[in-house]
């Protein structure tokens, strides 16, 4: 079987002016259905730039990236809307809830184009332990608690993969580990793979499987003994 993601020599650069940023540099990764892993790596290492080409949000400078046996590259601009709408789920670090919208709407949003349903919803907000706050507004929620509603949310689709980015970045250390446990617990059980960038080395190490990215470059950590 194929991996569900096989990045060959892929690269990004970005013109800055008269220099040429090198965000990624030739970087080979393999990730397979079902993993959790950990991208470990300081700021402006290149975290967010790979994350962005994982989730079809933007198209590397050049190599390949196959996901579920297609390469992104050759894939036209609506079918990688319909990837990003139907086989990725997005958390990030400002959490990016609607403001005007409640927990659950903000969750219900996310289904309008599969068929909204406010039942699922609900029982996406009960998974991540918040029922009792979908008729909250975001400004109503703690940090935790937001970031909960945007992990039912990007779940609500059942995506294939879940990406996020700095999901702790705005949380206290000890809700920041609450949430890495809750998408790891969640994404198990629906079935999703993880891909989490975190600047975070402690909160990286909960990942089974960790990779430094330095400079644009990937390099595996030592993974730890087994038990
Ligand atoms: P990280 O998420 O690890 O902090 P990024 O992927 O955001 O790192 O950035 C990697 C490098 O690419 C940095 O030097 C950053 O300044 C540069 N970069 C990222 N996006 C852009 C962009 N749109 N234009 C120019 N440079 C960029
Ligand atoms: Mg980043």
């Amino acid at each position: 079987m194929a991996a569900l993601y096989t990045l060959v020599n892929v690269a990004k650069f970005f013109q800055r002016g008269p220099t040429t940023v090198r965000a990624l540099d030739r970087v080979d990764l393999e990730i397979e259905a079902g993993e959790f892993v950990a991208l470990e790596g300081p700021s402006g290492s290149g975290k967010t730039t790979l994350l962005q080409l994982l989730g079809a949000l933007d198209r590397p400078s050049g190599g390949d990236i196959w996901f579920e046996g297609r390469d992104l590259i050759d894939l036209p601009d609506r079918e990688l809307a319909e990837l990003r709408l139907r086989s990725f789920g997005f958390v990030f670090q400002q959490f990016n809830l609607i403001p005007t919208l409640t927990a659950v709407e903000n969750v219900e949003v996310k289904l309008v184009p599969a068929g909204g349903s406010r039942e699922r919803a609900l029982r996406l907000l009960d998974e991540v332990g918040l029922a009792a706050r979908a008729d909250h507004l975001p400004a109503h929620l703690s940090g935790g608690e937001q970031q909960r509603v945007a992990i039912a949310r990007a779940l609500s689709v059942e995506p294939r993969v879940v990406l996020a980015d700095e999901p702790t970045g705005n949380l206290d250390s000890a809700t920041g580990g609450e949430i890495i446990d809750l998408l790891w617990n969640l994404a198990a059980d629906h079935g999703s793979t993880v891909v989490v960038a975190t600047h975070d080395a402690e909160l990286a190490a909960r990942a089974p499987r960790r990779i430094a990215v330095r400079d644009g470059r990937l390099a595996a950590q030592p993974q730890p003994a087994a038990l």
